[in-house]
């Protein structure tokens, strides 16, 4: 131990530990360009924890994050290095925003800096400034005299330009012979003179306006007040007692589960307490599971806030995110709504948190290395801003439902919809007694034809998108497999691709089969298949389509949302896509064409999934005054989930679930890690697992671990997967199980055949 006054420093590395540098040498200027100039001479502020340093690391340059600091380290005087500059100012991971990246680090089994990381915008990480700059354009000495003896006379754009520059939103005044001191902003002359770029290159080349980048004006503390633009309806009774509940106690943590069947008004209970929460001058977040799919819940909080949001979701480029991260940080954003990353978003004077669908797999990172849970982190981050978090959903998790029952959350209830939308009716249909024309069951035809016929609006789910699932050929049996996986290949037919859902595989769709030279043919159903025989059936409806071939970029789903808002689409046909947030008040018949993929599954959560499933499409049935109708269409009629889904719905199926789960012990009544790898070979993956499992020995007590067993689809990609389970009664008897063990399961000589990961609360096992 060497006693000198060390920092301690995260890095983005996959080591699970801090690397400790010296202070920067006296005399180093803070920021890589500050903005707030500093007279010289003027020491800067102290280093504190949450602040950026550069740092030397082997051979590069990392830009890291200030744990803490300490009087002493482990590493030789001699190895030691100094911080090489300081990024900021002051810290931009505040306190709490750290002791909750550093619990979330400690909770997943995860190296801190890689958690930081997901907490940061790229280009924070890469350095950039914690405040915007802006360019602004003023006009030189040589330029005002250009000015003021008419010039340039021939380029009509350049001289406006430069009247702008020189008179600002003015000009109409008079003459001025000084220019605007601060010069114009590039937004504001975006707005003024819409290519006004190409003039100002020209200005430039003859030395008669520069370019400056300058701290932009959003300041922290000037916080706009905020208004509500229109009032929102009247309360309903039920939805005035949840936002009473909440809203009557925002100075501390409680957490609210806000149980509202769809259609219930759950949104405007969210915009009610965020009003009461901007009025005591606090701030929101509010998270949604994919922006993509709700452009409406953004739509609804713009339109009755006049108020600066910052929206952060995955479809941003690196500037954009910055941008709004920045909007947040300054406290200029009295709203930050965003996706799962979202809830690391810095909120000054957070007031509530509410996660919007709280039940949706979308809140839980699935991929990379740190596989984090958004849902928990927000009630965790909540509690340790001792305000309320509320989870709100039609379709409430069973994790959340049995926090409920354990006394933790507090469940508010919205049973009925809002405005005078009744229930939607809910009936199975038989496919094994009915014919079924390409995937469509004649009382599902029926339907239609009535629905479309009364005015109606018409939703078709199925959750498989492309033409059809297989291709097949009728004479030798050859069946399009992907090379790379356990799997089929898709048809796509209008693209005329075959491909895996999996891994990617992309190939040209053959019309012959390579083994026997026969035709081959297209088996089963997808979306686009079912388009193709709805238009055929209803040739004078037109349809609109909503899945991930037809969403490829930004602006593709509101299209689409727009064609069936307005009713130029009478029958949309989607996945999953189709299940959330939508309002189309016009849709009255919902047909769900297959429940079945779902009821059969190895993993324990898909029951739940599916009823998730079907309640949420369901739920886009009826919105509007008409009432509803839903057809689920299955070759299980008699099975008990369908019948308690139908009977008693979600409820009724969520308390059956929750037996079943406690029986056999599964979550929420006991706590899952799982240990994931893959490797080239299936003996690998296993090997590895197996060598891990060997290593805990005889489990403590309370403890289980099961397989390792090869995943369902053990192929993909090319690479074998495959997973050992570890399961606990207990929270910390899991946690302080797996800080034994993990240490040596690192070391193993196997783990460097493999790629593995753990991942703390599971929400999908193979
Ligand atoms: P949810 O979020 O639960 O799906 P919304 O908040 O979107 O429900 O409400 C569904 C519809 O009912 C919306 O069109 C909304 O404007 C309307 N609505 C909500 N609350 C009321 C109310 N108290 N009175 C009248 N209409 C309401
Ligand atoms: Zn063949
Ligand atoms: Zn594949």
């Amino acid at each position: 131990m060497n006693p000198v006054d060390v920092f301690r420093v995260a890095l983005d590395t996959p080591l699970k530990r801090l690397f400790d540098y010296l202070p920067p040498p006296q005399g180093v200027v803070q920021g890589p360009s500050d903005p707030v100039a500093r007279p010289s001479g003027v020491s800067s502020p102290p280093l504190e924890p949450g602040m950026r340093v550069r740092v030397p690391f082997g051979r590069q340059k990392l830009v890291g994050i200030i744990i803490e600091a300490a009087s002493s380290t482990e590493i030789g005087e001699d190895r030691l290095k100094s911080i090489l500059q300081v990024l900021d100012s002051r810290p931009v991971l505040d306190a709490s925003a750290l002791g909750l990246l550093r619990w979330a680090a400690e909770y997943y089994h995860h190296p801190i800096g890689e958690v930081l990381s997901a907490a940061l915008p790229k280009a924070m990480r890469g350095g950039a400034d914690v405040q915007a700059r802006e360019e602004q354009w003023t006009v030189t000495a040589e330029g005002c005299a250009a000015y003021a003896s008419g010039e340039p006379r021939r380029a009509p754009k350049q001289r406006e330009l430069l009247t702008y520059l020189m008179e600002g939103s003015h000009a109409t005044q008079g003459h001025s012979t000084a220019p605007a001191k601060d010069g114009v902003s590039a937004t504001v002359l975006d707005e003024a003179l819409p290519k006004w770029r190409d003039a100002a290159r020209a200005l430039k080349e003859r030395g008669w306006v520069s370019v400056a980048d300058v701290v932009s004006a959003n300041s922290p503390t000037g916080a706009r007040p905020f208004s509500v633009r229109v009032a929102g309806p009247e309360l309903r009774e039920e939805q005035r007692a949840a936002v009473e509940a909440v809203g009557g106690a925002l100075s501390h943590f409680g957490a609210f589960v806000l149980h509202g069947v769809t259609g219930s008004g759950k949104t405007e209970v969210y915009l009610r307490l965020v009003e009461r929460v901007l009025e005591k001058g606090r701030r929101a977040l509010v998270l949604v599971p994919e922006i993509g799919l709700t452009p409406q819940l953004v739509g609804r909080f713009r339109e009755r806030f006049d108020t600066p949001m910052s929206v952060l979701h995955s479809a941003l480029t690196d500037h954009e995110r910055l941008v709004a991260w920045r909007d947040a940080f300054s406290g200029h954003a009295r709203i930050v709504l965003g996706t799962r990353s979202a809830v690391f978003a810095p909120v000054p004077d957070i007031g509530i948190i509410i996660v919007d669908e709280e039940h949706d797999p979308s809140f839980k990172q699935h991929e990379g290395g740190f596989r984090y849970s958004a849902r928990d982190l927000a009630v965790m981050r909540a509690q340790r801003a001792d305000v309320p978090v509320l989870l709100g959903s039609a379709t409430p998790s069973l994790e959340s439902l049995h926090n409920v029952d354990s006394g933790r959350y507090t469940r508010l209830s919205l049973p009925h919809r809002a405005a005078s939308a009744e229930p939607p009716r809910m009936a199975l249909v038989d496919l094994r007694s009915n014919t079924v024309h390409a995937g469509v069951s004649t009382p599902a035809i029926q339907a239609i034809e009535r629905h479309l016929r009364d005015d109606g609006q018409v939703l078709v789910f199925l959750n498989r998108r492309g033409y059809a699932p297989t291709l097949l050929c009728t004479a030798c049996g050859w069946i399009a497999p992907c090379q790379e996986c356990d799997a089929r290949l898709t048809v796509h037919l209008s693209a005329g691709r075959l491909r895996c859902h999996h891994c990617g595989f992309d190939s040209v769709l053959p019309s012959r089969c390579p083994q026997c030279g026969f035709a081959v043919k297209p088996v089963g159903q997808g979306t686009e298949r079912i388009e193709e025989t709805l238009t055929g059936l209803f040739p004078g409806a037109t349809l609109a389509r909503l899945d991930r071939d037809v969403v490829r970029r930004r602006g593709d789903m509101e299209e689409v949302v727009r064609r069936m808002s307005s009713g130029e689409a009478r029958i949309l046909v989607g996945t999953q896509m189709v299940t959330k947030g939508h309002d189309f008040p016009n849709v009255t018949l919902v047909v769900v064409l297959n429940a079945d993929q779902g009821l059969f599954s190895t993993d324990f959560r898909a029951p739940e999934r599916l009823a998730q499933t079907i309640v949420q499409v369901a739920g886009r049935a009826g919105r509007g005054s008409k009432p509803g109708e839903v057809l689920i269409q299955t070759e299980f009629p008699g099975h008990p989930l369908l019948h308690s889904l139908l009977s008693e719905g979600y409820e009724g199926f969520a308390r059956a679930a929750l037996t079943e789960r406690s029986q056999a012990s599964w979550p929420p009544f006991s706590r899952l890690a799982a240990v994931r790898d893959s490797a080239k070979t299936a003996e690998s993956a296993l090997e590895f697992l197996t060598e891990a499992r060997k290593l805990a020995g005889t489990p403590p007590r309370g403890l289980r671990l099961l397989g390792p067993v090869p995943a369902a689809m053990s192929r993909r990609a090319g690479r074998f997967h495959a997973q050992l389970l570890i399961e606990g009664t207990g929270r910390s008897g899991l946690h302080q199980f797996l800080d034994a063990w993990l240490p040596g399961v690192e070391q193993l000589p196997s783990a460097r055949r493999v790629r593995w990961d753990l991942d703390v609360d599971p929400i999908e096992l193979f």
